[in-house]
């Protein structure tokens, strides 16, 4: 679908030109337009980007990254403004995650990163967070319909869940705007650097997923 604010990118740089106009799955990757964003299976400095957008202290609150992940605050601004369709291919470093970043098409630039990943449970969860420019919009709900849709239109999964942290009100209303349902689950879910917080969690159900032709969650096949 053109856009007339793209037309600059498009105009700039033909290779630029080619990976900005993917809009479809292939064997390298995902990529599908939802609302305000392009989400796809990011460059390597595009996820470099993502990463930053998550790194600042309120973002962390919730996230709570191991220190070595964390992009330093000197680090950020430079790391955001990566300009989308360049750098190289990515490869995940992360084998129970598919990772796409939502891509502003009209700022050019990274707004964020929508994951879905095996839970605690070893079933699928989504999860994900903007950049601060985009926060307080009302656009978390477009970040996780379309972790909804990478779940059941991309990966063929019946079920996706999330969790938020008890108090994160933001999140938990982006997610029961994106259609998620409050859902039981263990009263508590311990971060990745070991702080351990109280959880709400959501569920959403597609009665007849789908599979594209890009990269499957190949810990959940069979
Ligand atoms: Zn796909």
């Amino acid at each position: 679908m053109a856009n007339v604010s793209e037309a600059p990118l498009f105009g700039r740089l033909t290779r630029r030109g080619r990976l900005m106009a993917k809009r479809t799955c292939d064997r390298r990757g995902h990529a599908f337009a939802l609302g305000r964003f392009l989400f796809r299976t990011p460059t390597a400095w595009e996820y470099a980007a993502a990463v930053a957008c998550g790194s600042d202290p309120a973002a962390q609150r919730w996230l709570g990254w191991l220190p070595d992940s964390v992009v330093e605050e000197s680090l950020r601004a430079e790391a955001m403004r990566v300009v989308p369709g360049t750098g190289p291919d990515w490869a995940t470093p992360d084998p129970h995650s598919v990772d796409i970043v939502a891509i502003d098409l009209g700022a050019g630039r990274c707004a964020g990163l929508v994951s879905v990943h095996s839970g605690e449970d070893g079933g699928p969860e989504t999860g994900g967070y903007l950049a601060p420019g985009y926060r307080g919009q009302g656009l978390g709900r477009d970040l996780f319909a379309a972790g909804l849709l990478l779940a059941h239109e991309h990966l063929g999964l019946f079920r996706v869940r999330a969790g938020a942290e008890v108090g994160n009100v933001a999140s938990g209303r982006s997610l029961e705007a994106a259609g998620l349902r409050r859902a039981a689950g263990p009263p508590r879910y311990t971060l990745p650097n070991g702080r351990v917080s109280e959880a709400w969690w959501y569920q959403h159900d597609s009665p007849r997923p789908h599979r594209c032709t890009g990269p499957q969650a190949q810990w959940l096949a069979g």
